[in-house]
């Protein structure tokens, strides 16, 4: 009998951060051994619990939530995200412009699909959250990389942007905070990059999932709010700021020239409708979420879990050997820098296997966010202490002897 392949589609499609080193995980786990899993930013495992007035709407919406919604989503969700827009500085916003999804995951995917035909550019920051490319990938077009520069606090290298547009450029991707490098970027960025759009009449999707999770009072602020003229799409949800990743509340807003993006709105639209709606449950929190700036505000305040342990682990990180680190203004990941000279590393993936396979802790390759250069590698900061001090010492003792053959 003939052997049942995946599609083609597929052949240049990867997702590292459940890839095949996790499956390794995985098998270890089964065959008894305790692996500390930092791969996935998911804070429910390590002890976060979403708010109980949260929990507590959602229990009473049961009753309520039985049937599919609107394809868009309910009124009042989409008119807490409208709101949300308006106090965030993006104008022109309504729940008519509001798509809500489970998680944004589902939003980048319908987002590219909408868009792209074979041979479409869209530029994408390396390193980038997987997905992007992906989703690029996935929907036929090309992803292009543009540069983050390390030396600059990982702000994106506007020079290397701009070399990267071709005629075929369709879109730029900002994540902003971002994954994995927890850069913040100052508003001369954004606005760098609302002109690029502007001069070769881009579309600009703004992912900003963690833009309630910034630290030492920094102040993040929306692509759209900087560019209320450029055709822009918002994406964001509540499985960060929230802690809820498992109950897939996300949400998509468009803004600024909509008037001739009217088929590409259809688009988009067609795609919301053929997967019916997003999780009622979870649409009926993100009205109490997004008037909630508090749980996200403790979380990253002097005192709060994770502006604590950012201290702790990058004071951690930056002192080992062989290793630096720019330290993360937002989010809750680390990007470290590995001398791969001096561990003559060529192969970042073998790296993690390596350590996986003898300090059981499962990190994420600086390849699997498409960083060209086997250096880099992503630690999850959202175990506890006692956990990250594990961590920091396993890496310390197993740097002293690692060479890579
Ligand atoms: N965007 C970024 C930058 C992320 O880091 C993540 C998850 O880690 C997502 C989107 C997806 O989030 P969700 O689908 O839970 O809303």
């Amino acid at each position: 009998m003939k052997p049942i392949k995946k599609s083609s589609k597929l052949n240049y499609i990867g997702y590292d951060i459940r890839g095949p080193v996790t499956d390794l995980a995985d098998q270890m786990s089964a065959d008894g051994i305790d692996i500390l899993k930092l791969n996935t930013g998911n804070p429910a495992p390590f002890g976060f619990n979403a708010p109980a007035e949260m929990i507590a709407e959602l229990i009473r919406d049961i009753p309520e939530s039985q049937g599919y919604s609107a394809s868009k989503g309910i009124t009042c969700a989409r008119e807490a995200v409208a709101n949300y827009c308006t106090e965030r500085g993006i104008p022109g916003v309504t729940p008519n412009d509001v798509y809500t999804g489970n998680g944004v995951s589902e939003l980048i995917l319908m987002s590219m699909q909408a868009l792209l035909d074979r041979g479409d550019e869209v530029l994408v920051p390396a390193p980038d959250y997987p997905l992007w490319t992906a989703a690029v990938t996935l929907a036929g077009g090309t992803p292009v990389y543009y540069h983050c520069d390390e030396k600059s606090e990982w702000n994106p290298d506007m020079a290397d942007m701009r070399k990267q547009i071709t005629s075929r450029t369709k879109a730029i991707v900002v994540i902003n905070p971002n994954n994995p490098t927890g850069a913040l970027y100052p508003k001369e960025i954004l606005e760098q990059i609302a002109d690029l759009a502007r001069e070769h009449d881009l579309i600009l999707f703004s992912d900003e999932i963690y833009d309630r999770l910034v630290m030492d009072g920094h102040i993040h602020h929306a692509m759209a709010s900087i560019a209320p003229d450029v055709l822009t799409l918002t994406l964001n949800g509540l499985s960060k700021s929230h802690l809820i990743a498992g109950f897939r509340a996300g949400w998509m807003c468009i803004s600024g020239d909509k008037s001739r993006a009217k088929s590409y709105i259809e688009g988009l639209t067609m795609l919301a409708s053929m997967r019916l709606c997003s999780n009622v449950l979870a649409q009926s929190v993100l009205r109490i979420g997004l008037a909630d700036p508090d749980t996200p505000r403790l979380l990253t305040e002097p005192g709060g879990r994770i502006y604590e342990q950012r201290e702790f682990i990058y004071n951690a990180i930056k002192d080992i050997p062989g290793l630096s680190v720019v330290k993360p203004k937002a989010a809750f990941y680390l990007f470290p820098k590995i001398d791969a000279k001096r561990f003559n590393i060529t192969d970042d993936e073998q790296f993690v296997v390596d350590f996986l396979r003898e300090k059981h802790v499962l990190l994420t390759h600086g390849g699997g966010f498409h960083w060209p250069k086997p250096n880099h590698f992503r630690i999850v900061y959202l175990p506890d202490m006692e956990a990250l001090a594990g961590l920091a010492t396993r890496l310390r003792e197993f740097l002293e002897s690692y060479r890579q053959a």
